[in-house]
């Protein structure tokens, strides 16, 4: 057997490696390989963490507490009507959320979102994660259409500049610690210029993505006219918003990829690559010629 050259892994150079790849891994190459001037929107959701520790919000895997009760309690009524409850409900499912760190995925995420645009391309990223493993990894120009976790708003629906529709606050000023020390009404977090309660910054089932200007819904919504690839990565199409990505893609024909390692279902249209996204997105970089991939 002849010994690997310089520069080659596994024996393989990259050439080879693609060349023995799936044809939808290729397919997705080479329509990022000629997308040129073309927009590209990248929407992820909770597979893309689940790498990094994330449990998931609806998946299988063993760490997806939040099935059980999420459909009642992630609602901006069970927040008013048990603020306590609410708060600790919240703080504990959202807890590992500030300790998790990016993995792979999400930095190859960021590399294209950077990359692309030096060639002439476009690119939007939108995630339905609340945690902020695209930040880290170096992610600007994010859309977080379900809010963040690292931030809080004033309840307040009297235009408080602390609250919707444009106002927030990083979770760290709202005394949270010394609620959870000793949970009570006394100790709920309060709004420093108002008095109101102070509610967590995420978009609960029972509320609307233009409710607050952070979910950036108008931008959305351009980039659903506007896209001329969509590439999913983790999601399970449940929620609304990326169904309707996914419907207009369908639509308008265009092209329309998934990274999903065990997708609940096939469909026409939609190309799924079945692996998992912190393996597939680095290699796609690579492959792609964009790099180094590197944190922040
Ligand atoms: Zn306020």
């Amino acid at each position: 057997m002849d010994e690997p050259k310089l520069g080659e892994r596994n024996g393989k150079s990259p050439e080879s490696r693609e060349t023995h790849a799936s044809s939808e891994y290729r397919d997705l190459v080479d329509t990022l390989r000629n997308l040129e001037t073309g927009h590209l929107a990248i929407v992820t959701g909770a597979g893309i963490s689940l790498a990094s520790g994330v449990p998931t919000f609806r998946g299988k895997d063993p760490g997806a507490v939040w099935n059980h009760d999420v459909l009642e309690k992630g609602t901006y009524s069970y927040f008013r009507s048990d603020p306590v409850a609410s708060w600790l409900w919240s703080s504990r499912i959202f807890s590992e959320l500030p300790a998790a760190r990016p993995n792979p995925g999400h930095v190859a995420v960021a590399t294209l979102g950077r990359e692309l645009p030096s060639r002439g391309g476009r690119v939007t990223t939108l995630t339905q994660n609340i945690d902020t493993l695209h930040e880290q990894a170096g992610s600007d120009d994010l859309i977080k259409v379900h809010g963040t976790v690292d931030r809080a708003r004033c309840a307040s629906d009297l235009g408080c500049p602390n609250g919707a529709p444009r106002g927030s606050v990083p979770i760290s000023d709202i005394g949270i610690d010394r609620f959870l020390a000793d949970p009570s009404v006394d100790t709920l977090p309060r709004c420093a210029l108002c008095e109101d309660l102070i509610r967590q910054h995420v978009l609960w089932f029972d509320e609307f993505y233009a409710d607050h200007e952070d979910y950036q819904w108008l931008r959305v919504q351009e980039t659903i006219r506007t896209m001329d690839v969509v590439l999913f990565v983790g999601t399970s199409f449940s929620v609304g918003v990326t169904d309707a990505f996914l419907q207009t893609a369908l639509m308008r024909g265009i092209p329309a990829f998934s990274i999903d390692p065990s997708p609940e279902s096939s469909l026409d249209g939609l190309t799924t690559l079945r692996e998992e996204s912190e393996s597939l997105l680095p290699r796609l970089c690579e492959d792609l010629g964009l790099g180094p991939l590197e944190l922040g």
